[in-house]
């Protein structure tokens, strides 16, 4: 049996001494106030065991790790018939690139980039009678935890200076690939962006992507064939211009966000969050990704 516990030691260890840690966000002013000295590592296996290592108790800023979450809730509500409003191919850009939506007529390329995710908004928006509520308690309930929130100072700290998703919803709605108020969908985008987790909560939300579509509450959300998808999009796209590079050094699907988060996952075995706010060029956490590659690596456990 692998050793996990002294794995996730070693890999703690090694990130806490690194001198080179990357940049915290501070597009979102509000996420420039973190620490970039938090580290957490939160494994949870399928046969039941669970190892935390450093903060990965304390709650952080999930971001675009929500987008992940959005897009399980609007395939349970309207199946397949998302795709005809994004599409499924990698964007090798940034998040928050503009000029893919002009060339592919008002189609993001993925549910994933900045302009996908607020379609998805739009979608939940026009299906959920109560989108902020409701879409929360869909979040609480994938992970039996109440103790879960929005963060209204990141929400706004966002809708203050969010001027390029500003941009992609008014280039949609111009598209007519947007049903409803540009306002509305942001004010809800930027609240699914702004729920907090903790690295252990994370692990517990994602569990039915790698249960066939059951959560821990052993409820069924997704068909094993949505659930499939949904890993495909998340290796090929969940990193944005470093999917690649994911795959590659780490070998699972997994989404990352601004706030540091990254989660990833081994369908029937395994999901795994790391936290370090700071982020390298790309948008992802540096040490994150170094910790998941030393994991993959270690414990030889990747979808390769
Ligand atoms: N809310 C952030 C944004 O729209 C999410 C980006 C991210 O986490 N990559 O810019």
């Amino acid at each position: 049996m692998r050793d996990f516990k002294s794995i996730l030691n070693f890999i703690y260890n090694e990130a806490i001494s690194q001198t080179e840690k990357g940049k915290v966000a501070t597009y979102i002013p509000e996420l420039a106030k973190i620490d970039i000295d938090n580290f957490g590592i939160y494994l949870k296996t399928m046969t039941g065991e669970n190892y935390g290592v450093g903060d990965f108790n304390t709650p952080f800023s999930i971001q675009s790790i929500s987008k992940v979450l959005a897009l399980g809730k609007a395939m349970e509500l309207i199946g397949e018939s998302v795709f005809k409003r994004v599409d499924v191919e990698p964007s090798g850009h940034p998040f928050n690139q503009l000029a893919l939506l002009e060339v592919e007529n008002g189609i993001p390329r993925n549910p994933f980039i900045n302009s996908g995710a607020i379609v998805i908004a739009d979608i939940l928006i026009s299906n959920l009678k109560n989108p902020k509520t409701d879409f929360l308690n869909y979040v609480r309930d994938l992970c039996a935890d109440k103790n879960i929130n929005y963060n209204n100072a990141v929400a706004k700290s966002e809708k203050d200076t969010g001027f390029k998703n500003f941009a992609a919803a008014n280039l949609l709605k111009s598209f007519k690939n947007l049903n409803n108020d540009v306002e509305e969908v942001l004010d809800f985008y930027f609240h699914q962006c702004s729920i907090e987790m903790t690295c252990s909560q994370l692990s517990n939300v994602f569990y039915f992507l790698a249960n066939d579509g059951y959560c821990i509450n052993k409820k069924l959300h997704l068909s094993n064939s949505q659930v499939k998808r949904i890993n495909a999009l998340m290796l090929t796209c969940g990193f944005y211009d470093e999917a690649g590079e994911f795959a590659f050094e780490v070998g699972l699907p997994g989404k990352s966000g601004v706030g540091g988060g990254i989660v990833a996952l081994l369908p029937d075995h395994f999901i795994i969050t790391t936290w370090a706010p700071g982020l390298n060029k790309k948008g992802n956490s540096l040490l994150g990704m170094k910790a998941l590659e030393q994991f993959t690596t270690k414990t030889n456990l990747s979808i390769f």
